[in-house]
Parts: C-alpha cells; sequence; structure tokens
C-alpha cells in the first residue's frame, strides 16, 4: 500500500504526548533504523550490483537533508527509535553525511539519551572523513571487506582499491570507532578460501569481524540456495586455523551469533550472520528508511508491502499522522522472510536500494 493512509483498526492509539512504538502483531518492537542515505555507489559489488550499476533514483525522488532529519527525529522522539545505522549504497557518497549525523546525535530517545550512531561503509575515502565523522557524532562503523588480496577485492568489487578499504579500517580504529566491525559475505568458489586470511587481518587490528551469510538481494544469477556457504561452513573452515568457543553472553535482537577466536597469539571476537541457515527474525528489532523515504519492515519486504512517507511529509502532514503511518507499517511486519518458503520471491529492490 505506498502512500496510502489507512490505519489498521487493530493499531494500538498514540499516547497522550503523541509517542508511540514501532510495534507488530508479533510482539516485537523495533529500535533500530536503518536509513539509506543513497542508492548510489563508487563499486560494483558482484554480489550486490551489476558492472554498469544501476538505474539511481531521480533526486525529486529522494529524500533531502531535511527531509531525512525530519524523519529521523519522528523516528527517535516520536517512535522509540534507540539507534540509527546510515547505510547505502554508499553513504560516504553523501556530502551532508556530518551534518545528518550531528543532527541525530542531538535528538533524545525515550531513555532519555541520544541514539546511538552506526555506519556501514565500504571505506573509499572514510579515512580522509573519520575524526569530521567522529566529532559530529558517529558511534561505530562496519567496514566491508570480502578479501584482503588485492587482485581478488578488485575482482570482487570491480574496482582495484583495496588499499582504500584496509585504509578505512585502520583509520576507524585509530579514531577509536571502537568496536571496529569488518563485514565480509562469503561465496562459493571466490572468497571461500579467504575466511582465515580475514579472521587473522581483523584478529591483527582488534577488528571485530562479521562474517555474513549470503542473501538474495543481488543479481539474481549470483545466488543459489544449494550452493551457498552457510555459517556452519564458515565455522567449520575457522576451527580448521583457530580454536573457538562460543561468547558467553546473551545475543538479544543481535544478528550475529558470537565466537571467541583465537590462534594461541590472539585473541578476539567474530560473528556469524546466519540470515538464511538460521534466520533470527523472531527477535528482530530492525526497520528500514529507504532513500526515497520508504518503510521497509523487513529487508525482503515485498514492493507492496512498503510504505511510503514522502508524499504525506510533503503534503504538510504533522509528525503525528507521519508517526503514524510509520507505526501502521510496522504493525504489518511478517513474521520472518521466508526465504525457505516454496513461494518466496526476492525483492524488487536491489540491496543497495534498500539500504544493507
Ligand atoms: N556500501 C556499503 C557497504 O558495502 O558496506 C553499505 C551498503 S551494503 C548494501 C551493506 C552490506 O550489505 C555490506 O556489508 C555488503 O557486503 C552486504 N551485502 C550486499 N549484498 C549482499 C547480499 N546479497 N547478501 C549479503 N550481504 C550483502
Ligand atoms: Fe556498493 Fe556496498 Fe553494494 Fe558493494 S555492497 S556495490 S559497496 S552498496
Amino acid at each position: 500500500m505506498p502512500g496510502s493512509s489507512a490505519l489498521p483498526a487493530d493499531l494500538p492509539a498514540a499516547a497522550a504526548d503523541g509517542t508511540r512504538t514501532l510495534a507488530d502483531t508479533y510482539g516485537r518492537v523495533a529500535r533500530d533504523l536503518r536509513v539509506s542515505l543513497t542508492d548510489r555507489c563508487n563499486l560494483r559489488c558482484t554480489y550486490c550490483m551489476p558492472a554498469e550499476g544501476l538505474d539511481w533514483l531521480p533526486t525529486e525522488q529522494t529524500l533531502d537533508d531535511d527531509e531525512t532529519i525530519r524523519l529521523l527525529a519522528i523516528a527517535v522522539e516520536k517512535l522509540g527509535i534507540r539507534q540509527i545505522r546510515f547505510t547505502g549504497g554508499e553513504p560516504l557518497l553523501r556530502k551532508s553525511l556530518e551534518k545528518i549525523i550531528a543532527a541525530a546525535k542531538g535528538l533524545r530517545t525515550d531513555e532519555g539519551r541520544a541514539p546511538q550512531l552506526a555506519m556501514t561503509t565500504n571505506g573509499m575515502g572514510l579515512a580522509r572523513r573519520v575524526h569530521a565523522l567522529k566529532d559530529a557524532g558517529l558511534d561505530r562503523v562496519n567496514i566491508s571487506l570480502d578479501t584482503v588480496d588485492p587482485e581478488l577485492y578488485a575482482r570482487l568489487t570491480r574496482r582495484d582499491r583495496v588499499t582504500d578499504a584496509i585504509a578505512a579500517i585502520d583509520a576507524a580504529v585509530a579514531a577509536g570507532l571502537s568496536p571496529v566491525k569488518v563485514n565480509a559475505v562469503i561465496m562459493p568458489g571466490i572468497n571461500d578460501h579467504s575466511i582465515g586470511d580475514l579472521a587473522r587481518f581483523c584478529l591483527e587490528r582488534g577488528a571485530q569481524l562479521r562474517f555474513i551469510e549470503q542473501m538474495p538481494l543481488g543479481p539474481p544469477s549470483q545466488w543459489k540456495r544449494a550452493e551457498m556457504i552457510t555459517a556452519q561452513d564458515i565455522l567449520d573452515a575457522l576451527a580448521e586455523e583457530f580454536e573457538l568457543s562460543p561468547v558467553d553472553k546473551p545475543r538479544g535482537s543481535a544478528p550475529a551469533a558470537l565466537w571467541n577466536v583465537t590462534d594461541g597469539t590472539r585473541s578476539g571476537e567474530v560473528g556469524v550472520i546466519a540470515s538464511v541457515s538460521h534466520p533470527f527474525c523472531g527477535d528482530c528489532d530492525r526497520t528500514r528508511l529507504t532513500t526515497d523515504g520508504a518503510i521497509r519492515s523487513c529487508l525482503f519486504s515485498a514492493a507492496g508491502d512498503e510504505v511510503s512517507l514522502r508524499e504525506l511529509l510533503r503534503s504538510g502532514a504533522s509528525d503525528d499522522e507521519i508517526g503514524a503511518l510509520w507505526a501502521a507499517a510496522m504493525w504489518r511486519k511478517k513474521p520472518g522472510h521466508g526465504i525457505d518458503d516454496p513461494g518466496f520471491l526476492q525483492p524488487d529492490r536491489p540491496m543497495s536500494a534498500i539500504g544493507g
């Protein structure tokens, strides 16, 4: 129902001060907002984008800075969001990123604190901006690096820029944006031999590696359920080179299962995100805002499940009206992504336009 303003009859009413939570009918409450700041990117990772890129969204359809900041304020101050992750596309391509981060840091959550601010980035150009971003209020970063091998990185991202990605990780560690996390998507026959190298690279730097199971969100030819590298495959590969033991703390809504890893000299934590083989939808506390102003209650929402806030925002609606439509979009959130259901359909929007 993109753009519809019909609210479900069973949607819980707002409190007298207009505040609501982003609850759904399965008892989950969204506290973590993923905001896509652009659908554009300067890399072309094979599992995410075709070589020629995609049809970028026209500027008039995307939210400008004021619109973005207003929706962040509604999310944090009226809807119970406590953590924001900026993503894309490549969020560093948004020139006003520091301004948006500073505005978000000035908000106050329902607990009276500034929201936690994180970013997922490919790191291109981060080394130059890391201090400005930290000063603006950025708390943490995840930097994507699927291999440390320069030739393989160039093939995987179709750009010869592994040095920039490594410089970004080093700069983020030096700036104290800790814990610095490194995201690695593992694909069969492509970088599954890089698992140990990536773990060693992160242990040496004190960065936390996050292995991510590849999901059906990029070019359809790039993902086959029967051939994908699962979390168990990743753990088996790690166990050949490292001692592993589960981290002994409650996981809560975190997508990664955490493992203590040591090579006898260095120790650290590695996370494995088993979105496909062991979905964690029952504990999901996330909601997503696309760069063109649509709410996606799930990464895998179908086009028909998206709710656009943009027209309401541009029609002079009040914060409470916008908050009510956002709450309605979350109220209808499905119980899970259904990747293993026989009728599963890959979302029309690519990952870069949803916000990973
Ligand atoms: N451009 C930034 C980056 O690469 O970090 C942010 C956007 S990217 C879509 C966010 C994360 O999604 C990255 O860590 C990327 O590796 C991951 N990703 C992209 N396509 C994916 C897929 N098909 N399956 C699993 N993860 C994917
Ligand atoms: Fe760009 Fe990130 Fe997609 Fe790679 S994964 S093409 S860096 S948006």
